[in-house]
């Protein structure tokens, strides 16, 4: 078994292997908490999620890091608006994004690391760049020179040339356009922190090499974010990096997660047609949000329609239905019937083309189509057999809770069927003839209802039902 990921640097698929053996090292670019995060963030954070299980459940020991961009220009914008303090709005926005991420069922996160509580190792990273002739100070503040930095633009795959288009940042002081701040000098009425070249605060690149460098050295295994972080972001992290320790790569493998899209745009705050997680999640169930976004590669973008989600949820239920159908058919151990052999054989199929689709740069969608291929054979069989091994049962049950744990679907203990209301009226009726002891009535209704293919049960705890098998 080799797990196979696409590498946005070279482009290509390429063998996993970890810089130390089973050890994965995996930092994910967390958010700038200025606001409630939306379903665009929930796509990327699943994304990182389902790729964090599936390594775990191939036997790595995955540290998985992700850090909070706490100071930036955009949370100053926001707090100025508001009129509140910087750092008491990121964390109030932070705050919200941990609930969101709780909500989502997100459970693989190791550290979370705020910029705002790096700064020595921030600082610290400045100063060996400008000893090392990478950086310099101006007025403004001190800036990474890209002209030192030969492999500038290997991520993006630009070329000098082209990178001089991008104005980042436009300021006379700087020696290149393209150049790039490590610290911004103090403004009027914005925080800041004390520092070698004046008070400031630090560019938003070095807040999280500087975070990577402190809880996973100067080389590790993979780097992910979405899409549009590429460049500048990330191509300005391995130009830091890179340039401090001497090292390359400073990543062996980049990750990075295709758009949410409304009507073919990003969602996104800036562009108002975001739906935030708070909002989707009062209206969908999780597990159908989860799946909703495996049912598309991770690196591909994923067109956002609320029909969509429904089908999803539909989906589901009908999986909790095969699911339901295997417990209610559950017979005693004894030998297995031909059918049910080759039920076997089914089962053992599935769970290695799931396990193929996974190892393939983390095909969520086909190792879903593994499962329904599956729920439909077991509905098929149960067209001709009403009964199922105990065994086979457990171990298809088993098999639906392990392999959707991995997308974060079917974890349900029990899922509630509903009665159509004419029955859940019944059993009503029964209660209350029970109440005034009205025993005939009561028997009556049992047995009608034993007629419709509902058993009832008198326990401590109230009336219970179950379908006949
Ligand atoms: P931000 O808070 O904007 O820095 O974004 C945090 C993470 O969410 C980054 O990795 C972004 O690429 C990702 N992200 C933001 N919007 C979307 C979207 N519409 N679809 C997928 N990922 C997104």
């Amino acid at each position: 078994m080799t797990i196979r990921v696409y590498n946005s640097h070279t482009r290509k698929k390429e063998d996993f292997k970890p810089i130390s053996d089973k050890k994965v090292r995996m930092f994910v670019c967390g958010p700038t908490v200025y606001d409630l995060s939306h379903l665009g963030h929930a796509r990327t954070y699943i994304a990182y999620d389902v790729i964090a299980r599936w390594l775990r459940y191939r036997g790595f020991n995955l540290f998985y890091l992700m850090n909070i961009t706490d100071i930036d220009d955009k949370i100053i914008k926001r707090a100025r608006e508001k009129n509140e303090d910087p750092l008491k709005l990121a964390r109030r926005f932070e705050e919200s994004f941990f609930q969101d991420i709780a909500s989502l069922q997100i459970d693989t996160i190791d550290v979370y690391a705020r910029a705002s509580e790096h700064m020595p190792e921030i600082i610290d990273q400045i100063e060996r760049l400008i000893e090392k002739g990478f950086a310099y100070i101006t007025q403004t503040g001190v800036y990474f020179d890209v002209s030192k930095f030969e492999d500038y633009g290997k991520l993006s795959h630009q070329d000098p040339e082209e990178l001089k288009r991008h104005r980042i940042e436009p300021d006379p002081s700087k020696r290149n356009k393209q150049d790039f701040s490590l610290w911004k000098m103090r403004k009027e009425g914005e925080p800041y922190w004390n520092s070698p070249w004046g008070e400031g605060r630090p560019g938003w690149h070095i807040e999280d090499t500087a975070i990577a460098e402190k809880y996973l050295g100067q080389q590790y295994d993979i780097h992910g974010g979405g899409i549009d972080l590429i460049f500048p972001h990330h191509e300005a992290e391995i130009a830091q990096m890179e340039s401090i320790s001497g090292k390359k790569p400073m990543v062996r493998y980049w990750l990075h997660t295709g758009f949410l899209k409304v009507e073919g745009k990003k969602m996104a705050k800036s562009l108002g047609n975001f739906i935030t997680i708070q909002d989707a999640l009062k209206r969908y169930d999780v597990e159908a949000l989860r799946l909703f976004f495996s049912s598309t590669h991770y690196r591909s973008p994923i067109d956002f329609h609320e029909k969509k989600i429904e089908q999803a949820k539909t989906a589901l239920e009908a999986l909790y239905e095969t699911i339901n159908s295997i417990r209610r058919s559950v017979k005693s151990m004894g030998d297995l019937t031909e059918d049910e052999k080759a039920l076997e054989r089914m089962i053992e199929e599935s769970r290695r083309r799931f396990g193929e689709a996974m190892d393939n740069d983390f095909n969520t969608p086909l190792a879903l189509s593994c499962l329904f291929d599956l729920a439909k054979y077991v509905n098929r069989l149960f067209d001709t057999q009403k009964s199922i091994n105990k065994r086979l049962a457990d171990y298809l049950i088993n098999t639906f809770r392990e392999l959707g744990g991995i997308i974060g679907i079917l974890q349900k203990e029990e899922v509630k069927e509903e009665l159509p209301e004419e029955l859940r009226l019944l059993i009503e009726e029964r209660e209350r003839a029970r109440e005034r002891k009205d025993w005939k009535t009561a028997d009556e209704i049992r047995k009608k209802l034993e007629e419709l293919g509902i058993i009832l049960e008198d326990t401590s705890q109230g009336v219970k039902w179950k379908k006949k098998i």
